[in-house]
């Protein structure tokens, strides 16, 4: 209801803002923070800059160190509950390597993320109306690496490149790959770590090979009403995006060298598609890169997104913090 009333008044994107704790190397070497959380709840975060300089932004939501997935999950749920209304979606976590992106989509088993939550949402929301409407969900899990898109759910590694198609007017899909049909919230784990370790395949560290692609998690959804019999298909996709910070020009070379440009491109895309369409431009260039041109049908139109802007509160990263949280102002 409240996500509704906010859509009235502004547009079709949301952007929370989350900081990450201390990490215990961090907390032993007492490095100082640079995040004031004074007016958190009224979405301004405050980034002491040096000396006594003070630069605030504004968001729809800040999490503070101590909001956990619960809280998180609780403000993103009714754009979740959206696409058993019909709307694409698309949520995704945004920032430097090691400001909890991972945290907050995929979670831990004991503290388990958006992700899950949203298929556990989806199943009990389906559950609650199943006198009115007959809902199929089903899910692929996808990475995207160096401009090519790989299908984590593939039972035997293809050679063949999956490509984008447009099916017909804001249907885009990719021909051959895994859609697998989720009847219950017990399947979901599996898949979802069934998508995760075929990540880790041919890599020799998996961090880093995950912090180097976006991981992509579409959840397509079938519904029917019962009472008209209207047959409606959307898609929810849900994104924890490679990380945004920049390489030292002296540590990039041969193949990081071609990875951190595939990086940059394809974020620089999706800013460029999202402030496109905050400014109602005529030309949306989703196809600049696979990242935006997958995310079309959830980004822009009738569609609802959500970015997680995720920061580090050490002063440290303060130079990334900056650059991401001027990249969420830039696309809200
Ligand atoms: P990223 O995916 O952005 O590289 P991770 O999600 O891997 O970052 O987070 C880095 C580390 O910080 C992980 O050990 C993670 O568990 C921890 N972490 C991140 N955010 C939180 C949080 N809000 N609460 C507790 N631990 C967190
Ligand atoms: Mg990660």
């Amino acid at each position: 209801k409240l996500y509704n009333q906010l859509q009235e008044a502004k547009g079709n994107v949301r952007v929370f803002c989350r900081c990450r704790p201390f990490n215990k190397e961090e907390a032993s070497s007492g490095y100082v923070t640079v995040v004031d959380f004074t007016a958190a709840k009224d979405g301004d975060l405050g980034i002491l800059t040096g000396g006594s300089t003070k630069r605030t932004f504004k968001f729809d939501r800040v999490y503070t160190p101590k909001d956990n997935q619960v809280e998180v999950f609780e403000d993103a749920s009714p754009v979740v509950i959206s696409v058993l209304d019909g709307y694409n979606v698309c949520i995704f976590a945004y920032g430097q390597t090691g400001t909890g992106k991972t945290f907050t989509m995929v979670g831990t088993e004991q503290n388990r993320g958006v992700n899950y939550r949203t298929l556990e949402q989806l199943f009990t929301t389906a559950e609650e109306r199943k006198e009115t409407f007959a809902y199929s969900v089903s899910v692929s899990v996808l990475e995207v690496y160096n401009e090519q898109i790989r299908d984590l759910l593939a039972t035997s590694p293809t050679s063949k490149r999956l490509q984008i198609r447009q099916a017909s007017e804001g249907v885009h899909h990719v021909p051959g790959i895994v859609e697998a049909k989720v009847e219950n919230i017990k399947e979901v784990w599996d898949v979802l770590q069934a998508g995760s370790s075929a990540r880790a395949v041919g890599s020799n560290n998996v961090n880093e090979h995950s912090s180097r692609s976006h991981c992509m998690l579409c959840i397509l959804v079938r519904a029917k009403n019962l009472i008209n019999g209207e047959c409606t298909k959307s898609k929810l996709w849900l994104v924890d995006l490679a990380g945004s910070e920049r390489l030292s020009k002296t540590e990039v070379r041969g193949e990081r060298l071609k990875e951190a440009q595939n990086i940059n491109k394809s974020l620089a895309a999706l800013g460029d598609v999202i402030s496109a369409l905050a400014i109602k431009s005529s030309h949306i260039p989703y196809r600049n890169s696979k990242l935006t041109h997958l995310l079309q049908d959830s980004l822009g139109g009738e569609s609802k997104t959500l970015m997680f802007v995720q920061i580090s509160p050490s002063e440290q990263d303060l130079g990334e913090t900056l650059s991401s949280l001027n990249f969420a102002t830039r696309v809200r």
